[in-house]
């Protein structure tokens, strides 16, 4: 079977309502790699299959269930090459098992699953069947974010000695899972959710985009989670000390609770000769500071990039790129790694460097060992005396 055609993706999650089913949406759309021909898309079988039928997809195709996706997918000619997962947490793994199992291949949304238990099991089905699983950790997709990668990889910084990474939001400052808000309402509850709140939810992507810019690995961390909402039940904030092999420390914060702040994640790595910065708000440049230099400005679309940011680049320097690009990178690269996959080459450079299951599971991973350290109350908390 060629692969040199437009890719079919089917979806589970993501229906009339939904938040990031939206964005997957637009993202696979966007270089026409990926053509969406078959859903699954509300826990209301019936609310899904006319939400299929409002975005075009067939009626045959219109699926009440994830079962009868994959039954219905399964023997067709023209079945689908992927199926992404846009559903809360908890039910990440029992679809991507079933899906797999099917022989599908999967991109599913993080954190990879609600426990570390299904997180050993996901990775490890993903890697005996050979299957692609994709994770879609969004800030890994801006090309300025890839490009900085490759200046620390180079050397550019020096050895990375410290960094800081954090993901501060606004919306759940008030008790709005207690007033029909249905995206807090399942994320504050820990059997869907997980064990991390704020740190499960959003903690994960700031520990993939630092871990992806400096390739440094995490030895052990020590976390202080709070619940500053009255009578929610998951952190809605948090702050982790870490330790990565070679002696670099890092510091993340996340919060859910942080007014005046919408999605500001924002990373910067402290080398031995210079610094970088990014910030989402501003995806398009990169901060640069050499030892005893100036501050210089990266800006996405200049000539002197690397490979690893230009082929993520659609428009020229100055035209804004953003989010759903980034987004699209992802699916874009998603696409290359399989269609490779199946003609027997290696991937292209969209098609490297892309969060898979390994990197899922790092994140369930990370999740666990934070609130194992918050509930040990494991940092020596010291009284301050001054005389
Ligand atoms: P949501 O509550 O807005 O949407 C969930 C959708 O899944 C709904 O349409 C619901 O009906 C459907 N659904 C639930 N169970 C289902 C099932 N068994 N079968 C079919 N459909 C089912 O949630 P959301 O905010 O869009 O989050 C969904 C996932 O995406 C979560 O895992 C979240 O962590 C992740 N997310 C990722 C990003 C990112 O930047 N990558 C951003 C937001 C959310």
């Amino acid at each position: 079977m060629s692969f040199d055609r437009q890719l079919r993706l089917g979806m589970v999650g993501g229906g009339e309502g939904a938040y990031i089913g939206n964005i997957h949406r637009f993202a696979s759309r966007l270089d026409g790699v990926w053509q969406l021909v078959a859903g699954a898309f509300d826990v209301d079988p019936a609310r899904g299959r006319a939400f299929a039928l409002s975005q075009g997809i067939t009626e045959d195709r219109s699926y009440g269930t994830y079962q009868e996706l994959i039954a219905g997918e399964k023997d067709r000619a023209d079945r689908v090459d992927a199926v992404a997962i846009c559903t809360p947490n908890f039910t990440h793994y029992p679809i991507a098992k079933a899906l797999i199992e099917a022989g599908f291949d999967v991109i599913c949304e993080k954190p990879l699953t609600a426990t570390l238990e299904d997180g050993v099991a996901l990775e490890a089905l993903a890697r005996e069947s050979g299957r692609f699983v994709g994770v879609t950790y969004t800030y890994s997709g801006y090309p300025m974010v890839h490009d900085a990668r490759v200046r620390v990889a180079r050397g550019d910084i020096g050895a990375v000695r410290s960094l800081q990474v954090e993901y501060p939001l606004e919306w759940m400052a008030t008790a709005i899972e207690q007033q029909g808000n249905a995206q807090a309402a399942w994320r504050t509850d820990p059997k869907k959710n997980g064990r991390g709140g704020s740190i499960g939810d959003i903690g994960t992507h700031a520990y993939h985009l630092a871990g992806f810019v400096t390739g440094l690995k995490l030895q052990a961390l020590s976390a202080d989670l709070a619940t500053f909402v009255q009578g929610r039940a998951l952190d809605d904030n948090a702050h982790v000390m870490m330790r990565y092999e070679g002696g670099a420390r890092g510091l993340l914060w996340c919060s859910q609770v942080a007014i005046g702040n919408s999605n500001g994640v924002r990373l910067r790595v402290f080398g031995e000769t210079g610094s970088f910065q990014w910030f989402q708000e501003q995806p398009n440049e990169l901060v640069y500071t050499p030892l005893n230099g100036r501050v210089q400005l990266i800006k996405r679309g200049a000539d002197d990039l690397s490979e690893d940011a230009k082929v993520r680049t659609r428009t020229p320097p100055g035209h804004p790129e953003g989010y759903l690009e980034a987004f699209a990178n992802l699916y874009a690269g998603f696409g290359e790694a399989i269609r490779a996959r199946h003609a027997g080459r290696d991937p292209g450079p969209l098609g490297q460097n892309l969060p898979l299951a390994y990197d899922g599971l790092k994140g369930v991973a990370f999740v666990e060992a934070v609130v194992d350290s918050a509930e040990g109350d494991l940092p020596a908390w010291v009284r301050p005396v001054a005389r």
